[in-house]
């Protein structure tokens, strides 16, 4: 087939494909189905939905997204709803969407099997988002592409500022990600907000390239396409899992961590369904798909085995994250528009 051809036949392909997506997710809402925002990552979201819809022969239409971008979705779409559950992603654009009222209350009855941490959120959303996982903010480096460059390897934040890491660390864009929102939060707990940003403007000057999403760096890690990523420890071990050669850091200074998240959208038009998969989404049984699907999280339900490979949050130096203060609807935006101002648009 000629290229044009090709380009043609692709565009139609994935126009109908589109075309199908629509169809199905109006399909679900006519059936009462079920219409799912998705934000972790699409293996472990094809899971639950796959689970899901065998347990309790409710079709779902899912979308996979990251957090940041589904937040802005749900408030666009707020008018006229679209999706009825918005199941994981960071709790920071959970708690603001709880805020700004674009997510709904609700107690489940599985709220008493759950980690304190898990329950806190719940409270501080005023009952809107619960925690579903939790696990640390880190960074990894590729071993083989740190030793030809000759730079030692790095143990703490301070190490990524180092000159011989020019456009050789990647991470994410907070804006779209949540994983990226973790790191602004934290270095600012950690170091205060002027030398928090002042941290993030040298970073910068290492930094190759703003991923849209969290886990993409640790991709990117993995095929050699950057020296150093930062993310989620558990997005790391992933890569470590299939054999990549990277090594995992908690760093030395200390570190932030995420409450993974799931809410209500207000004006569910499949509410009943909505809470179904809410309380199903907490059984020990649903929550065994992550590991299962090499998301190594640390699950919310006690009962829950936690994953071998997660990484002990007992044995990370973590700080005392504010989720209030950074999830807050005035303070996430505020920041998001300083680091674009100060950090995102800064020559290198
Ligand atoms: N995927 C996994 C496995 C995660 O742990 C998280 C964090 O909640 C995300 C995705 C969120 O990704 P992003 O930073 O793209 O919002």
């Amino acid at each position: 087939m000629k290229l044009r051809t090709k380009f043609v036949a692709a565009t139609m392909l994935a126009g109908a494909v589109s075309a199908f997506s629509f169809l199905s997710a109006g399909a679900a809402q006519a059936q009462g189905a079920l219409v799912m925002y998705c934000g972790v990552q699409e293996e472990w979201c094809r899971a639950m939905v796959n689970a899901f819809e065998r347990d309790t022969g409710i079709k779902v239409a899912m979308t996979r997204k990251s957090s940041g971008e589904i937040y802005a979705q749900v408030k666009a779409e707020a008018a006229n709803p679209r999706a009825d559950i918005w199941w994981g992603g960071t709790g920071d654009p959970h708690m603001q969407a709880a805020e700004e009222g674009l997510t709904q209350e609700y107690k489940s009855p599985k709220l008493g099997e759950l980690q304190d941490w898990a329950v806190r959120q719940w409270e501080q959303s005023k009952n809107r988002a619960i925690g579903i996982y939790s696990g640390a903010l880190g960074f990894g480096y590729n071993t083989e592409l740190i030793k030809s460059k000759g730079v030692p390897e790095p143990k703490c934040w301070a190490d990524l500022l180092n000159t011989k890491l020019k456009d050789e660390v990647q991470m994410a864009d907070p804006n779209s990600s949540g994983t990226a929102y973790t790191l602004l939060a934290t270095v600012i707990q950690l170091m205060g907000e002027d030398k928090g940003f002042e941290y993030l403007k040298g970073l910068h000057k290492n930094v190759n390239q703003y991923t849209k999403s969290g886990a993409a760096p640790a991709k990117a890690m993995a095929l050699g396409e950057t020296t150093v990523g930062v993310a989620f420890m558990h997005d790391i071990v992933t890569m470590v899992v299939d054999k990549a050669p990277i090594k995992v850091v908690a760093p030395c200074e200390g570190t932030g961590y995420e409450i993974g998240s799931m809410s209500i959208v207000k004006g569910a038009k499949n509410l009943e369904n909505a809470q179904k998969f809410y309380d199903w989404a907490l059984t020990p049984a649903a929550q065994k798909l992550g590991a299962e699907a090499k998301s190594y999280q640390v699950p919310s339900n006690k009962a829950t085995p936690v994953p071998p490979e997660a990484p002990k949050l007992s044995e990370i130096k973590l700080i005392n994250f504010d989720f209030a203060k950074y999830g807050s609807s005035d303070e996430r935006k505020r920041l998001l528009s300083k680091w674009d101002n100060e950090v995102k648009n800064l020559p290198k």
